[in-house]
């Protein structure tokens, strides 16, 4: 059998839920090996994606980890799915020895290719987001074999501009820096954990998507939906379960 991989991802109750997980479910369904992390900011697990997640089949673990209060409270830019990660790197750090993990987030749209590609991974890989900021497509740069650079409509300063979606790592790679974790830092995310594996540096990066010449993965936004009341009787209704 091939390498594990860890698929984290942070999911939050709303009309979306479900749909978003159904999709997604459906996609890691066609991977071999796979251990799906879902974490939702949430007290409590939302028992229809607990039923969900047994339907699949898939190897799965249903976690919570709700994002702390004073960044609910905050205004503007929130840290979406920071404690949900976290928490799963804190499973993988508990339970994992080997494999690759992989943030995929709810909302996402995943080629099946991807996941052969980020099994490769030895340290850290990165490959193109398609449909990411205003360039339409966040990706490392490659010219003549060479890395020289990232395309992406937000650098910020950032020293790893890249999507959530843009990159894997290496389970043993994570368990020799028992000290990198996600800020709770909007728009920082990404740059930060990556930062946080130092030593760790661009040059070092391992490319996959030949050389970052395919899209495999999409960063898809769902239109939010009018919530209905009540929520729980029509979007998470008795129907959706059996
Ligand atoms: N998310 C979450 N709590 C929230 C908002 C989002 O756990 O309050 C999750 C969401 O399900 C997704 C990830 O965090 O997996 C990123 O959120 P979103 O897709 O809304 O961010 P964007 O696509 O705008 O970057
Ligand atoms: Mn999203």
């Amino acid at each position: 059998t091939p390498e594990p991989l860890y698929i984290i991802t942070p999911t939050y109750r709303r009309p979306e839920q479900i749909p978003e997980l159904t999709r997604m479910s459906h996609t890691l369904m066609l991977v071999k090996n796979v251990h799906w992390l879902v974490i939702e900011d949430a007290a409590v697990a939302t028992k229809q994606v607990t039923r969900l997640l047994e339907r699949t089949g898939l190897n799965f673990e249903h976690l919570t980890a709700p994002m702390p209060e004073k960044y609910k409270q905050k205004k503007g830019a929130k840290p979406r799915g920071v404690s949900n990660r976290n928490r799963g790197l804190q499973w993988i750090r508990a339970n994992a020895t080997d494999g690759v993990f992989y943030f995929a987030d709810d909302d996402n749209t995943y080629d099946i290719a991807l996941f052969d590609e980020i099994r490769k991974t030895k340290r850290v890989s990165m490959f193109p987001v398609g449909l990411c900021t205003k360039f339409g497509l966040s990706s490392p740069i490659i010219k003549n074999e060479k890395f020289v650079g990232f395309y992406d409509g937000w650098i910020a300063g950032r020293k790893f501009p890249v999507d959530m979606a843009g990159f894997a790592v290496s389970v043993k790679f994570l368990l020799q820096r028992p000290n990198a974790s996600m800020p709770f830092k909007a728009g920082y995310e990404e740059d930060g954990f990556l930062k946080s594996l130092a030593p760790f540096e661009p040059k070092e990066i391992e490319f996959l998507a030949d050389n970052c010449t395919r899209v495999l993965a999409w960063h898809t936004q769902t239109k939010k939906n009018e919530p209905s009341a009540p929520l729980d009787m029509k979007l998470y209704g008795e129907t959706n379960l059996v």
